[in-house]
């Protein structure tokens, strides 16, 4: 297992003081676990040198670590754990929510808690199959027809970041910034013009506000089709990190841009379950279909 290294995909890490009943949320003080265990028995490295700088056969396996969507607490709760134990990341922003009070999934989960229901996954599943334009009318209507009303995050730390806060995480040492679309939307159901839009925007408030075209795409829910490589190449994104569980393992004609599988990291993972399941989802590795989950 030690010949491929490792992607890791994160979206949250919250104080402990304000844990949440998400799985995506990672409770800081698990985090720090995480990482203990990340740093023992991986190198982590930033995704320049992750691509740029061939593994020694008698190194330990590099690990790059990411984070999507851009919740705010990855400036204020992640960031300064991962400088703590100095571990490098890059982070997948979805630039239409920047400014934003919420992401609308945490709008609808929150605002169907205050009438003791929860989110259906074939609900969400519908809210995703939606015209971009068409999302946050349709959650305001869910929540509306239930009578459920959602104020403000039950944290702070969970809105998104502001374009501030962005600029300061991009400034941060070891820091890298990546394209998670602007409204989050599932590229699967674009059509060409609507993915060059989203494509185009999100690359362009990136590049203006954060002074760097950013070179790695991550598509929201790790839904894409191979049609759209084309499209991502165009854009001069030189890798496509998926949802698809596995290991990174390098082969000498990779395709480019490359299409990167990444094992998602949750509230739940504590290091002996977390070292069990990457056992197994090397052990248990297909080529990487490159679609996503
Ligand atoms: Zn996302």
């Amino acid at each position: 297992m030690f010949t491929a290294d490792l992607i890791v995909m994160y979206h949250g890490v919250v104080p402990d003081d304000e844990p949440l009943d998400d799985w995506l949320q990672v409770p800081a003080s698990r985090f720090r676990d995480q990482l203990a265990f990340f740093t023992r028995w991986f190198t982590p490295v930033c995704v320049e040198t992750f691509f740029t700088t061939p593994r020694k056969a008698w190194q330990k396996p590099r690990l790059l670590v990411t984070f999507d969507d851009g919740y705010a607490n990855n400036l204020t709760v992640a960031a300064p754990i991962l400088q703590e134990y100095r571990v490098p990341a890059l982070f997948f922003l979805a630039t239409g929510y920047l400014e934003t009070p919420w992401f609308w999934w945490d709008r609808l989960r929150a605002g169907l808690a205050t009438v003791g229901k929860k989110p259906s996954a074939a609900l969400v599943a519908e809210i995703k199959a939606l015209a971009p334009s068409a999302v946050e009318a349709k959650v305001t209507a869910i929540l509306e027809a239930c009578g459920a009303h959602a104020a403000l995050p039950p944290t702070p730390a969970l809105r998104p970041l502001t374009w501030a806060e962005a600029q300061q995480l991009a400034r941060l040492p070891g820091v890298a910034i990546g394209n998670h679309g602007h409204c989050h939307e599932i590229f699967a159901h674009l059509d060409e013009a609507a993915l060059a839009h989203t494509l185009t925007l999100s690359q362009r408030l990136l590049t203006e506000r954060l002074g760097v075209a950013p070179q790695w795409i991550a598509p929201p829910n790790g839904d894409w089709r191979r049609d759209q490589i084309n499209r991502f190449a165009e854009l001069g994104f030189q890798a496509i990190f998926t949802t698809q569980p596995g290991w990174v393992t390098w082969q000498r004609s990779a395709p480019s841009p490359r299409v990167l599988p990444r094992v998602g990291i949750g509230a739940t993972d504590r290091p002996l379950n977390l070292a069990k399941r990457l056992v197994k989802t090397r052990l248990h590795q297909a080529v990487p279909r490159g679609e996503g989950s």
